[in-house]
């Protein structure tokens, strides 16, 4: 059977906070828009985001936006590209007030103004002091921007494709021209043709273990890319946040510390202070995340295990209550941990990536090193790497960064579907699609996708975690390769066509594997340590061979890698000290 066509000016894949603030400009702007995700759009993991999103507004003290980007390059071991940040920076307080106006329920200083409070990495007058930058809605923060979005975007008349998995890219020579995707409800395909297309379907922590990413993020846009032939910019670089659940990953947001928590080891030491004497516990991630695996490896975890204490002892019950109810009740449900009482067991979890699909500052994305541009395709939020993390994001730059950027995209998508006529879809556009799922769910007698999966993870927690080496990365690319290669005897039993989620985690193990191989080679290759990228073996930061972004393609079964110049505006790079 032929499958159902659907036309639109525009379609976003994805509905976190990137695609629905895309869409959302696309229904102001009067463009004939649709979403598709593959989880109803409130359950995407913007949904998880618990301490904020940040912006250079003075509410609690002076700020300025030329501070915060001096924090963020810094924060980002200067290979963020600063056009690209000082933008982000800039238009800050506009995306904030914005979604106040929709009604995002920020909390409140005593005279009404939107609070904030203290990240790690944002400072005030360029590093003197810890400054409070970050808006919040308690611990909630992202649930509550998706859920205005969604409404705002519905009331707008943008259309949803709810449950809907998106397998394929669809393009008229180099022009984008839709989507090939998987009904789950009814198992059907549907091809979606468009005008203009946006990638905003998130991160893939789901290639570690311990992450604190969702299920669900398994970087499938980011995959769609590379095999459509386009690059993966700086995959080297993964953060992993300091204060993981132990053993399990779940967040404990960055904000307890903002908040005034403490990480302590066996002996009770504030170990921060020896690592970094002026940030202390509100140091960037990368560094507080290397101080803890060092504290634990070198004996001083919490009796000894392999995880610190993250200490809200001395802060006020209501602080816990009010501010920060979500984080302090994980800790209670999960880990039977009373916050007011004791320390809270946690460890790096895997966390967020910087890298992914390059665009330009309006959504573009972008080819080659030169800055060419794909026309008609889109890419936003964490699936995209402007750059404006560089090699590590400081705490709620991403809700930002997806927000900022999306919103650009839609605008930048509008546009060209009101300039650029409709594409072609060549007859049969789906049905590649359709036979790498019917030899899926042909393939009989090979192992569990689930199976593969511990496999892979076990294998990019062992080598490309906080601390890599040349061998510890080949070993992990070896192994990710192997587990590829076995990918095709994936077996798939369930034969159903409804919500069949054996076949779709099949669909996401190859996607992550993808995405595996990549970081894991990146990361093997660029023998330096910058930001969130550690390497023992080379343990200074080599601005002379490496200041500069990786990009990496996939050619007919092997990995290629080439080099992009780093845009440098305002601020060269120094040592980073904290
Ligand atoms: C626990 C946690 C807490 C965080 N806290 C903060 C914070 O306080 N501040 C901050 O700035 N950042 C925070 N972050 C980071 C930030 O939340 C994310 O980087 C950001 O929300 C990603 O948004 P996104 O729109 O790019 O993607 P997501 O919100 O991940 O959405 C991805 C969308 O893509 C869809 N999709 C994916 N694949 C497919 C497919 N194949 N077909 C169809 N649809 C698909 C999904 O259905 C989903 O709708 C946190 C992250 C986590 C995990």
């Amino acid at each position: 059977m032929a499958p159902k066509e659907h036309r639109y000016d525009a379609v976003i894949v994805g509905a976190g906070g990137a695609g629905l603030f895309a869409a959302l400009e696309l229904g102001r702007a009067g463009v004939k828009a649709a979403v598709i995700s593959k989880l109803y759009p409130v359950r995407s993991h913007t949904g998880a985001a618990q301490g904020g999103i940040c912006a250079a507004l003075g509410n609690r003290e002076p700020d300025e936006p030329l501070w915060h980007m001096f924090d963020t390059v810094k924060g980002g071991d200067y290979l963020a590209d600063q056009d690209a940040v000082e933008i982000m920076c800039d238009e800050a307080p506009g995306v904030v007030f914005d979604l106040e106006h929709m009604g995002v329920p920020f909390n409140r200083t005593d005279d009404g103004k939107i609070d904030q409070r203290p990240f790690g990495g944002h400072t005030r007058n360029f590093g003197v002091a810890p400054v409070r930058r970050a808006c919040y809605a308690a611990d909630r923060t992202g649930a509550m921007v998706l859920h205005t979005l969604y409404q705002q975007c519905l009331k707008a008349g943008v259309e949803f494709f709810d449950e809907v998995f998106v397998t394929g890219l669809l393009f008229d020579g180099e022009r984008a021209a839709g989507v090939v995707a998987l009904g789950q409800r009814g198992g059907d395909f549907l091809v979606f043709r468009a005008k203009a297309v946006a990638l905003a379907t998130g991160g893939w922590g789901r290639i570690f273990r311990v992450t604190s990413n969702a299920h669900a993020s398994t970087g499938d846009g980011a995959a769609l890319a590379l095999r459509a032939g386009l690059p993966l910019q700086d995959m080297e670089f993964y953060q992993f946040h300091p204060t993981g659940l132990h053993g399990i990953g779940i967040l404990v947001s960055e904000a307890a510390r903002g908040e005034g928590g403490i990480l302590r080891n066996d002996g009770g030491e504030r170990f921060m202070e020896k690592y970094a004497p002026r940030l202390l516990d509100l140091a960037p991630r990368d560094m507080v995340s290397r101080a803890v695996y060092q504290e634990i490896k070198a004996g001083r975890g919490l009796g000894g295990a392999d995880y610190v204490g993250l200490d809200l002892t001395h802060l006020d019950a209501e602080v816990l209550d009010k501010k920060i109810p979500e984080i302090t009740d994980f800790a209670r449900v999960y880990l039977g941990v009373e916050p007011k009482e004791e320390m809270i067991p946690v460890a790096p979890t895997a966390h967020y990536a910087m890298g992914g699909v390059p665009p330009t500052v309006n959504g573009e994305v972008t080819p080659d090193e030169r800055g060419t541009v794909a026309p008609g395709l889109y890419a936003a939020g964490e699936v995209a790497c402007v750059s404006v993390h560089g090699a590590n994001r400081l705490g709620t730059n991403s809700l930002l960064d997806i927000l900022v950027f999306g919103r650009r995209t839609g605008r930048a998508m509008a546009a060209f579907a009101q300039e650029n006529g409709r594409p072609e879809i060549a007859p049969g556009a789906a049905e590649p699609t359709r036979e790498a799922i019917g030899r899926l769910r042909r393939q009989g007698g090979g192992e569990s996708a689930a199976a593969v999966r511990d496999e892979m993870q076990a294998a990019m927690d062992e080598g490309v975690s906080v601390f890599r080496t040349a061998e510890s990365t080949a070993r992990a690319a070896a192994k990710v390769e192997e587990l590829l290669a076995g990918y095709e005897r994936v077996r798939v039993s369930d034969e159903s066509s409804t919500f069949n989620t054996e076949l779709t985690e099949a669909l996401e193990l190859g996607n992550l594997l993808a995405l595996a191989r990549v970081t894991a080679e990146a990361a093997a290759r660029r023998t330096e340590s910058r930001g969130a990228h550690s390497r023992e073996d080379y343990p200074e930061r080599d601005d002379g061979r490496w200041l500069n972004h990786s990009l990496c393609y996939y050619k007919e079964g092997r990995l290629e890698f080439k080099s992009k110049t780093v845009t440098v505006t305002r601020f060269e790079p120094k040592p980073r000290v904290y």
